[in-house]
C-alpha cells in the first residue's frame, strides 16, 4: 500500500468534525486490505493486530477544522509539489493516522512482536468531543499509547491542562448624572489587578509553571449607567503540579467577584520520562528530545495511562492555509512507528 496515495485519499474526503463517517470508511477499507478486521464504532474505526501480551494504543483523528480562508491550492484537492502532499488535514493529522497504518503493518509483516496493538482512529478531536473519550470506555485498558499529532517526531512527555473560569463582579446599577451606585467595571478592574498577583513556584520539568490570561471583559449597557454587572473569562494553561481545584481556590481568595467553572475536565498530562513508551519513542529516533507540549490533543482522555504524543509533520502547519506534509516526512513517519512498536514490545519483554 502506498503511504503517499493514501494520505491523498484521505485528504480528498471532506472530514470536519462531526463529519468523520466517509473518512472513517476509507481507513476502514485500508484496514481491511491489510487483512486486518477493522471494527467501527459510530464514527470511530479500529483493530487489534498480534494476540496476548501488553496493549499498546496507537490512536489519531480523523477529523479536521474547517478549511478557512487564504489558500493558493485546493484545500481538499491533495495537489503534491515538490514532494509535499498540500490540503486540509494532511499534516493534522491525517498523515498521522496513515504512518501509524503502515508503522503498524510493517512491524507485524514479518517477526512479529509479541504484544497487541490496537490502532484507533478517532472523531471529534479538533473540538475535543466524545470519540477517543467513549472509544478508550470500549476497549480494553492500554499498557501505554501514542497520540499521533505532527510534533517531527520528537516525544511530548508533558501536555498541558486547559482550565476557563467566568468571574463576574457585582455593582448596583444607578444614573451616571446623579452620582451613586457601585460600578461593577471598576470592581472588574480591581480583579484582573489581584489576578496579577497570583504566582505559581511549582515549575514542572517538561512545562514549567501554569499561566493564566484574562482574555473577555464584558459589562455595561448603555453610556449613562453605572452598570451593576461585568464579565471576566479567564484562561488558565495547568500543569500537572497543580489540580485545578487549587487555582480556582487561589484565584476566589484574590479577586471580589464570583468565580464560576466553566470548564475543568481537560487537565493537563505527563509520562515519567524513563517509562518504556517515552524510551521507545527516543529509540525510533534518537535524535529527538522530549518535551512539554503546550496544545492540547486527546491525550487528556488517556490520563493515568503512560503515553506520548509524536507524529510526523509540524504543528505550526496545523489549521493554517496551504497546510501540507511532505511525503519524506510521511515515510518517516512510517518508519518511526513501526521502530517504535518493535522497540515497546522489546523494553516490555513479552
Ligand atoms: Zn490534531
Amino acid at each position: 500500500m502506498n503511504a503517499g496515495e493514501l494520505l491523498r485519499d484521505l485528504v480528498r474526503i471532506p472530514s470536519e468534525s462531526g463529519q468523520e463517517d466517509a473518512a472513517a470508511s476509507r481507513v476502514e477499507e485500508a484496514m481491511a486490505a491489510l487483512g486486518w478486521s477493522p471494527r467501527r464504532s459510530g464514527r470511530n474505526v479500529y483493530a487489534f493486530l498480534g494476540s496476548g501480551g501488553p496493549l499498546l494504543l496507537l490512536n489519531s483523528h480523523t477529523d479536521t477544522v474547517p478549511a478557512g480562508e487564504g489558500w493558493t491550492k485546493p484545500p481538499l484537492g491533495a495537489v503534491v509539489e515538490d514532494g509535499k502532499v498540500y490540503g486540509r488535514g494532511a499534516n493534522d493529522a491525517k498523515g498521522c493516522v496513515v504512518a501509524m497504518l503502515l508503522g503498524a503493518a510493517g512491524a507485524f509483516a514479518s517477526d512479529a512482536p509479541k504484544g497487541r496493538v490496537c490502532l484507533g482512529f478517532t472523531c471529534e478531536e479538533e473540538i475535543l468531543g466524545q470519540g477517543l473519550e467513549s472509544l478508550v470506555a470500549e476497549l480494553p485498558r492500554p499498557d501505554a499509547a501514542v497520540v499521533g499529532e505532527p510534533t517531527g517526531l520528537a516525544p511530548a512527555v508533558a501536555q498541558k491542562g486547559l482550565l476557563v473560569l467566568e468571574i463576574t463582579a457585582k455593582g448596583r446599577a444607578a444614573h451616571a448624572a446623579h452620582g451613586g451606585g457601585v460600578n461593577a467595571i471598576e470592581a472588574a478592574a480591581h480583579d484582573v489587578l489581584a489576578l496579577g498577583r497570583l504566582s505559581f513556584d511549582r515549575s514542572h520539568p517538561a512545562l514549567g509553571l501554569p499561566s493564566l490570561a484574562v482574555t473577555q471583559i464584558e459589562g455595561g449597557t448603555r453610556h449613562n449607567v453605572i452598570p451593576d454587572r461585568c464579565r471576566l473569562v479567564v484562561d488558565v494553561r495547568t500543569t500537572p503540579d497543580y489540580e485545578p481545584e487549587q487555582i480556582v481556590a487561589e484565584v476566589g481568595r484574590l479577586v471580589k467577584g464570583e468565580v464560576v467553572v466553566r470548564s475543568q475536565r481537560l487537565r493537563s498530562v505527563d509520562t515519567d520520562p524513563a517509562s518504556a513508551i517515552v524510551q521507545a519513542a527516543l529509540a525510533a529516533n534518537p535524535g529527538a528530545r522530549p518535551y512539554g507540549s503546550p496544545t492540547l490533543s486527546d491525550w487528556i482522555f488517556l490520563r493515568g495511562i503512560p503515553t506520548v504524543k509524536a507524529g510526523p509533520g509540524d504543528s505550526r502547519r496545523s489549521h493554517t492555509p496551504d497546510e501540507y506534509l511532505g511525503l519524506g516526512e510521511l515515510e518517516e513517519g512510517v518508519r518511526f512507528y513501526e521502530r517504535l512498536i518493535r522497540s515497546y514490545f522489546e523494553r516490555v519483554g513479552a
